[in-house]
């Protein structure tokens, strides 16, 4: 049991804030309690889900076409059937949808990466370089010298100038692409994930500071699904975002 328990908060203590860390530790300390005193063992799955409850990072399942065309929000939150291939959206008779899929909220994981000293400084690692850039091209005649990063982009550098853009926003890179997670079976599945734009280039690919984002089954055709291009609400409960197009990479 204490195995579990472990691993269960090594894998979610990046997500947490102060608060919710110390609650959860303190949860697990009083679970552990109860297991050796009272030999009562919890599932996997209900200590996840207290994990889940406490760190405010839980997956939103959304329904969608059994061929992946859509989701069923939005515009589509009402349909009974795909509006692009006419299948069904619930088993027959029943309300129970054909497919699903998961998102992993980004304001949660967001919020987290404020909690220390240190990993605040690594995320204003963007607001630094942004100072010096704008710097050098007010010293050199608006030259820049060298490129070597996102934020030399022309785009990335007007949105600043207007303003759309401050020291406090948070620039997320989207990623996605499919996947088969098993070699022997059906597992095709698209897979997002969100890069923190805001971390230094040496740190900004490296997988623990990768955020999880989407997690959808099939498609059948190669077609990335087009509900991704109106993404869901992934930036949270409480949290809310704001999107501008700064390119492709
Ligand atoms: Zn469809």
């Amino acid at each position: 049991m204490p195995v579990i328990l472990i691993s269960d908060y090594l894998s979610t203590s990046s997500f947490l804030p102060p608060m919710h860390l110390k609650k959860l530790i303190t949860s697990l300390v009083l679970v552990c309690c109860v297991v050796t005193q009272m030999m009562m063992f919890f599932s996997y799955a209900r200590i996840k889900s207290k994990i889940a409850e406490l760190s405010g990072v839980s997956p939103i399942v959304r329904q969608m076409c059994i061929n992946s065309c859509v989701a069923f929000t939005g515009p589509f939150d009402n349909l009974e059937e795909c509006p692009i291939c006419q299948e069904a959206r619930y088993l027959n008779d029943t309300s129970t949808p054909r497919r699903v899929f998961h998102t992993i909220p980004i304001g949660p994981q967001l919020q987290a990466l404020w909690r220390t000293k240190e990993s605040a400084q690594n995320i204003r690692h963007r607001s630094r370089r942004t100072a010096a850039i704008i710097a050098e091209i007010e010293e050199n005649g608006g030259h820049i010298t060298l490129f070597n990063d996102i934020y030399h982009g022309s785009e990335y550098l007007a949105a600043v100038e207007r303003g759309d853009i401050t020291r406090d926003d948070m620039i997320l890179i989207m990623s996605i692409d499919g996947a088969q997670l098993y070699q022997m079976k059906a597992s095709d599945c698209w897979i997002s994930i969100w890069i923190i734009g805001d971390h230094a280039p040496d740190m900004r690919y490296k997988k623990k500071c990768v955020l999880p984002s989407t997690f959808m089954p099939g498609p059948i055709s190669r077609n990335i699904p087009i509900h991704l291009c109106s993404r869901p609400s992934s930036f949270g409960r409480s949290t809310e975002g704001r999107s501008y197009d700064l390119g492709c990479c």
